[in-house]
């Protein structure tokens, strides 16, 4: 018998196996895909603090600012702390650390059902050499946002929102956001510099129209997609727990999840190596860490979809806050900036208006 089932052998499900395979736990880790990492449907955008997780290798651009193009005009945010990393890499090095720890991988393998009882939980796996049955104490979703772990579970879906990615041959230094509401109702369109490459994408209503605009004439060299899922779940039931996607646990303002993938199974690891009240011990210390910002973070993305569309009431107030937004800004911690520039708010308003106005009457 494994001490846990790993659904999922993306970075979230690496991660954990490594982590609980060196602690001398007995891990079983299965990935529907053939080969790790890929099809790859992320653009490896992070904050420093994730290559001091997982290495200065994987890192292929240092991007320095990100211009975010609104309806009413753009402004710069500036960063030493953006890194792109090779997000196939990633996977291919946690899954082989996960391996040197002794984990055993079993790839092109899915999950189909699974049961929980008498403190064990009995799973069928399906490959091409048939079905199999395999019993854990523990099983771990981190199988991503339409997961298998969370339905068997009978944990409810977070809201999931389809996204498009075109890479072009281009090379740029520059990260972009488009903030437009009237063209991307849901949610908003990028552009991520990587290597030799730009990758351009967008998210829910409309986001493949939106991306073959902002590529244009230019040559699409692979064209791919994936899913976000937006706001976080319950993080297990009995001796079944989620982490990453599969919990939900992507920020909802950016779609970054990569922080939240490696972070939640490093706390799950922790309470299952504590061995006590295990869903009750990782409840607690993932809302200590972590949780606290994605939850806030859906609050903020709530709050965006209401008054995003009203620019005239926020770009004034960015614009004119940006050395602060600048100084206190992190991809991981979106809330410092929003909650900056609303504890900014009474102080900013004169100025913001005065510098709108003389701005408009000059176009
Ligand atoms: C278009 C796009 C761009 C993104 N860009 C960024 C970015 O720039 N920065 C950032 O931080 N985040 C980004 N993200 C989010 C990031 O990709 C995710 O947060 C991250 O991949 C979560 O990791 P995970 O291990 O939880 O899930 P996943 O990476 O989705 O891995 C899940 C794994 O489970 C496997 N699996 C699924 N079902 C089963 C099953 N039944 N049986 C066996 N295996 C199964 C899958 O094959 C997959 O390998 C982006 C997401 C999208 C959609």
């Amino acid at each position: 018998m494994y001490d846990a089932l790993v659904v999922g052998a993306g970075p979230a499900g690496s991660n954990i196996s490594y982590e609980l395979s060196r602690k001398g736990f007995r891990v079983k880790i299965i990935d529907l895909k053939e080969r790790i990492g890929i099809p790859n449907h992320c653009s490896g955008l992070v904050d420093r603090r994730v290559v001091d997780m997982v290495g200065e290798d994987l890192v292929v651009g240092k991007p320095a600012s990100a211009e975010v193009t609104t309806p009413l005009g753009s402004f710069t945010l500036k960063s030493d702390r953006m890194r792109v990393i090779d997000r196939v890499a990633l996977d291919v090095k946690l899954a082989d650390m996960a391996q040197s720890e002794g984990a055993e991988l079993a790839l092109r393998t899915s999950l189909t059902e699974f049961h929980q009882s008498g403190g064990r939980t009995v799973s069928l796996l399906k490959s091409r050499k048939g079905y199999e049955k395999v019993e854990s104490r523990f099983i771990i979703g981190a199988d991503g946002p339409a997961s298998t772990v969370r339905r068997g579970l009978g944990i409810r879906s977070p809201r999931l929102l389809s996204s498009i990615q075109y890479d072009v041959a281009r090379k740029s230094e520059e990260v972009k956001i488009y903030l437009d509401r009237t063209r991307t109702p849901d949610f908003f369109s990028w552009e991520v510099p990587n290597g030799d490459e730009v990758e351009i994408g967008a998210s829910g209503a409309r986001s493949e129209e939106v991306v073959r605009g902002i590529a244009g004439s230019e040559r699409v060299i692979r064209k791919r997609g994936g899913l976000i899922p937006l706001g976080p779940t319950e993080l297990g039931k009995g001796g079944g727990f989620l982490i990453g996607d599969a919990a939900g646990l992507s920020k909802a303002t950016t779609g970054g999840g990569l922080y939240a993938a490696l972070n939640s199974g490093i706390t799950l690891s922790r309470a299952i190596e504590k061995g006590e009240d295990v869903l009750g011990d990782y409840q607690k210390n993932w809302q200590r860490s972590f949780g606290q910002e994605i939850s806030r973070d859906f609050k903020i993305r709530q709050l965006l979809d209401r008054y995003e569309k009203h620019y005239w009431l926020w770009v004034p107030m960015v614009s004119s806050s940006i050395s602060g937004v600048n100084r206190v800004g992190d991809v991981d911690y979106p809330s410092r900036a929003l909650l900056y520039i609303l504890f900014s708010f009474p102080f900013r308003i004169p100025s913001a208006l005065t510098d709108f106005i003389s701005r408009s009457v000059r176009i």
